[in-house]
């Protein structure tokens, strides 16, 4: 016996990690700086730390109270009621909640390209069908209510990032607007605020007091820097609260994330922190790399460097990890998350040296 036929359905790229290229290279862990995956470089929250080891002697006991905890406190955060926060494991398992509680078999989505892998698989593993809308580098990726609604053609979920995987662009509140209002009264516009924290833009979350047909996507793996706990929640309007109970997987988000992600919410000092230095080295990177890139709001910039993966394959030589954009359809493009200031400056000045040498094909 084997799986059901899953050839539609495209592994997960995920960024190159630390420990994997170490060995590859046979070099120590700590000469590398690893900028491939928008993780946040001053670590998790130290409150969320202390509470993990607080907690840690109670992970026999299935998260029932600090799952409650954390909803009413996310909803307390953006003044909604708990029943519209779904917390789940990482954003990943709201959009896996959102494809189980809107998608019927034969339902289609429709997802930003280039942009983030799992609105698609999510949509794959629930008998959906995907349509894209194309996002151009010559305007900025941007997403305008325009480009959107043209490719719309009655989908029942419509993804938006703001800011925008892996380009960094923002959608404007009054063009998720646009976008609700121009869409089907069926259809969900989900807004996906991963990097909300890093970006000017008001939340979306806004606008759900006057809306049944948005819901919002906010993590605690960026600026809270608990990427490994996996949690994350979505927003859903009032009218969706009920189905949660539903669809969400049983005690789907562990005690000790819970725990560390209230933590971590309270820890307003380490957010500002994070977000400072992802504005800056924003600056850095787009003012001293060596290579044209897009303006970001997120904690990462999208460069063109010509071949992207013969980029990223000798920086990675020179001790810089940075993330190919082929899976993303950008093959001559590189992302670059936002490191330490220490970090940022010292892997512009090693991409730097990596661009000298390569002969890249397109004007820098
Ligand atoms: N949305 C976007 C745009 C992302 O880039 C990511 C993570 N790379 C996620 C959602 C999921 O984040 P997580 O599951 O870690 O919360």
């Amino acid at each position: 016996m084997e799986p059901r036929d899953l050839s539609d359905h495209s592994p997960y790229v995920p960024g190159r990690g630390v420990e994997e290229v170490a060995r590859e290279l046979g070099i120590d862990r700590s000469s590398l700086i690893k900028l491939s995956s928008n993780e946040n470089p001053h670590g998790p929250s130290p409150a969320a730390v202390e509470t993990i080891r607080e907690h840690a002697s109670n992970v026999n006991v299935y998260p029932k109270s600090s799952h409650a905890d954390l909803t009413e406190r996310i909803a307390e955060l953006w003044d909604v009621s708990p029943t519209q926060v779904w917390v789940s494991p990482g954003a990943d398992g709201s959009i896996d909640y959102f494809s189980r509680a809107a998608l019927e078999p034969g339902d289609r989505v429709l997802v930003p390209d280039p942009g983030f892998a799992y609105y698609e698989m999510s949509a794959r593993y629930h008998h959906a069908a995907v349509e894209t809308y194309e996002l151009s580098p010559a305007d900025g990726f941007e997403q305008t209510a325009e480009t959107v609604l043209d490719a719309y053609d009655g989908e029942r979920v419509v993804y938006l990032t703001s800011p925008h995987n892996p380009s960094g662009s923002v959608v404007p509140l009054d063009t998720v607007e646009a976008i609700a209002d121009g869409t089907d009264e069926e259809t969900l516009v989900v807004v996906d605020e991963a990097y909300g924290e890093f970006s000017p833009v008001d939340s979306a979350i806004g606008l759900l007091d006057g809306r049944d047909d948005v819901a919002v996507l906010r993590t605690f793996s960026k600026a809270y820097g608990l990427a490994g706990l996996r949690i994350g929640y979505g927003v859903v309007p009032e009218a969706w609260g009920g189905a949660y109970a539903r669809i969400n997987t049983p005690f789907a988000a562990n005690e000790l994330a819970c725990r560390a992600a209230l933590a971590a919410i309270d820890d307003e000092e380490h957010v500002d922190e994070t977000v400072e230095t992802a504005a800056w080295a924003r600056d850095h990177i787009e003012t001293a790399l060596d290579a044209p890139t897009f303006d970001s709001a997120g904690n990462f910039v999208l460069a063109r460097v010509g071949d992207g993966a013969a980029v990223a394959a000798a920086a990675q030589e020179r001790g810089v990890i940075i993330r190919d954009c082929t899976s993303f359809g950008l093959p001559n493009c590189v992302r670059i998350s936002t490191g330490t200031r220490e970090e940022t400056r010292e892997a512009v000045t090693r991409l730097n040296e990596v661009l000298a040498t390569l002969d890249r094909g397109v004007e820098a």
